[in-house]
């Protein structure tokens, strides 16, 4: 049985205050949705400190967005995992499709990352997926397998098995536009044999979230398909009933 996670990405949106309240929020509505459902919550840097102490006797576990590529040191501005990992986070998005656009990540700096994200007991949440036009000229899987191959394909068995992947079409974070159920099952499915190549019958194990759009209309159907664990949730994430919401969406 895999994990069934549905984790909110924050991104740069709420103060300090506004945090945790949310997490608060979170946390007493949080008993309305199954417990096998794994809720977590991944706060700007600035707020993981308080929302930890806001969650810490929650089901709700926590995760930071991103984290440096070195251990520590001379480099303005970044955070270490070591620091998120001491503040009480469990998980680091790593290669969000952000990151990679804006901020220029490649596979390189992310190998970086996912060595100092396992160096420091976290789980990375790993994230592939094509842009519209990739899509459209046909290139979805080979995008992903590429993103997988890069990275994923440089993990330990050890290691694999301590990973999440969240499958994001950049074409539906953030537009409204979702991927079908099927598109995100054919995808999802792929994602998993090409992680067997690798990794065997352990890539049955791994949970593979999907993103992009995810809100309580749609999640369900998403969610019943058999290779989709679970969502990576924007916008809805900063609204508690809507992101309480998507959790409900499980019925298998
Ligand atoms: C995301 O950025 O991870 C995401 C899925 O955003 P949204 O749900 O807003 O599309």
């Amino acid at each position: 049985m895999r994990k069934k996670i549905v984790a909110g990405n924050w991104k740069m949106n709420t103060l300090p205050a506004e945090g945790v309240e949310l997490a608060q929020n979170i946390e007493a509505g949080r008993n309305e949705v199954c417990e096998c459902v794994n809720f977590i919550v991944c706060p700007p840097f600035t707020h993981i400190a308080m929302v930890a102490q806001t969650l810490k006797d929650s089901t709700v576990e926590l995760g930071a967005q991103d984290c440096a590529t070195e251990a520590k040191g001379a480099y303005t501005g970044e955070v270490a995992a070591s620091m998120i990992a001491a503040l009480g986070c469990k998980y680091v998005i790593l290669g969000h499709s952000e990151r990679r656009q804006y901020y220029g990540e490649t596979s390189e700096t992310l190998n970086k990352k996912m060595a100092q994200a396992y160096a420091n007991g976290l789980t990375p949440i790993y994230c592939v997926g094509e842009n519209l036009e990739e899509r459209d000229a046909g290139n979805h899987f080979a995008v992903c397998k590429q993103q997988i191959e890069e990275v994923v394909f440089n993990l330990t068995e050890e290691q694999f098995k301590n990973l999440v992947i969240a499958y994001e079409p950049v074409w539906a974070i953030g537009t409204g536009k979702t991927a079908t159920a099927d598109q995100a099952q054919e995808i999802h499915a792929y994602i998993r044999q090409v992680l067997a190549e690798k990794f065997g019958a352990a890539a049955a194990e791994c949970p593979i979230l999907y993103g992009g759009s995810c809100k309580p209309s749609n999640a369900a159907e998403i969610f019943a398909k058999e290779d989709v664990d679970g969502g990576l949730i924007g916008g809805a994430a900063l609204k508690t009933e809507d992101f309480l919401a998507i959790g409900k969406g499980f019925s298998k």
